[in-house]
């Protein structure tokens, strides 16, 4: 479901059984296939006869057999005589080490020495509203929206972006208006769509919209028939996101129910789906909205993404919390660039991991965005001279300073 504190809890149960199942069948204990996925973009012969295999996790592993890895550096952790070592080496390097995490710029900077590519902004067009009734709104692009479900929330107080060439505490800028959008599925009943099932169809509708009101899960709400729902206005928080990152080559933001708006529409997540299980009016819906607060709120198109993208799991530092629109969401029918091959800041960033799991709820689809992030780790890690798993160690600990700066901030 969505992701106000109750439906957080639906659907992290969920995600718990789904990936506890995964556990059982050994696939989901670590993250799988960082430097793989990097083999996978440079290696054209090895991608052809990858493609032709379709579950994600056999083509990994069919990619690293290939690429003759050794087993994962991970289980060297457990060797004593390495972690001593280790820490021998982080004794040797804390002095500049914590002159990174503080105003001091060193040799071993943490900044991306090659920021991941991001798309230019896009066209913000001109939508304007045309007219404003208590119930309802209607715009110069066709949209209309409902304000019958509409519930008040918390302001939408300032918060902080860290600057994406050098995230660090210092580089926190105040900023006020919506920076981004994230789509959801409310994982509610799904009746089959036939005029047999109108009552039906309106009924579980209005219950989904009272729940959501009552919670103040999202800002937006979509269902069958298209019809767009205002529930927390875009001045009010909507508790959406969760614990969430997002970066658009410009700005950090980390836990976005503040920064960024939430749409759900009414439908379920299905693990690897190809295609949503949308109405055609909710996509057009979708489109219309979309366009009506890219050009309201100057959103960036990088900035429209989907829950799986930025939900984070913080207690076993995995990308993927919420799995909604994991893998289906239909960007270019909204009008935006395929977004889910760019890369996620909590992995190229922040220092998180994703697993097994992740790629098989997700599918092949975020093959390219995980691939750049990794790349990303690959590179900076290799120019600083540090293991890839000391450098995430690093953006990890850097991640905690953000977090506690972003809180500051907001007097929590
Ligand atoms: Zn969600």
């Amino acid at each position: 479901m969505g992701c106000g504190s109750d439906t957080r809890r639906v659907e992290g149960k969920i995600q718990e059984s789904v990936r506890a199942s995964a556990l059982r069948e050994g696939k989901a204990s670590k993250p799988l296939i960082r430097n793989v996925l990097f083999v996978l973009s440079r290696d054209s012969l090895l991608e052809r006869r990858a493609r032709g295999i379709p579950d994600p996790i056999e083509r990994l592993r069919y990619l690293r057999s290939a690429a003759g890895r050794p087993p994962r550096r991970a289980r060297l952790w457990l060797r004593p005589l390495f972690v001593a070592a280790l820490a021998l080496f982080f004794v040797c390097l804390s002095p500049p080490l914590a002159s990174i995490s503080h105003a001091n710029p060193t040799p071993l900077s943490l900044r991306p020495l090659d920021p991941p590519p991001f798309p230019p902004p896009g066209d913000f067009g001109q939508i304007w509203a045309v007219e404003e009734a208590a119930d309802h709104e209607t715009f110069s692009n066709g949209l209309r929206i409902e304000n019958t479900y509409e519930g008040g929330s918390e302001p939408r107080r300032p918060y902080v972006a860290f600057a994406a060439s050098g995230p660090r505490p210092e580089s926190a800028v105040t900023l006020t208006a919506p920076a981004g959008l994230v789509f959801h599925t409310t994982e509610s009943d799904e009746l089959p769509f036939e005029p047999g099932e109108n009552q039906s169809l309106q009924r579980v509708s209005a219950e989904l919209l009272r729940f959501v009101q009552r919670h103040r899960s999202y800002n937006f709400v979509i269902d069958r028939f298209g019809r767009v729902y205002r529930v927390v206005p875009e001045d009010q928080v909507a508790y959406h996101a969760g614990e969430s990152a997002w970066g658009d080559g410009r700005y950090i933001y980390l836990d976005l129910n503040l920064s960024f708006l939430g749409i759900a529409f009414e439908t379920r997540t299905r693990p690897g789906q190809p295609v949503p299980d949308l109405t055609s009016a909710q996509t057009a819906a979708a489109r219309a909205l979309t366009d009506m607060l890219r050009s309201r709120y100057r959103i960036p198109v990088a900035d429209c993404v989907t829950h799986a993208q930025v939900s984070l799991n913080r207690g076993y530092r995995l990308l993927g919390w919420h799995t909604d629109f994991a893998a289906s969401f239909p960007f270019q029918a909204i009008g935006l660039p395929d977004n889910y091959a760019l890369p996620p800041a909590a992995i190229y960033a922040l220092g998180f991991h994703y697993d097994g799991n992740y790629l098989r709820l997700t599918g092949p689809r975020v093959l390219p965005g995980l691939a750049l992030a990794d790349r990303q780790i690959a590179n900076q890690s290799a120019k600083l001279g540090l293991p890839e798993n000391s450098y995430r160690d690093l953006l990890w600990r850097r991640y905690k300073e953000l977090l506690a700066a972003q809180r500051k901030a907001a007097g929590g």
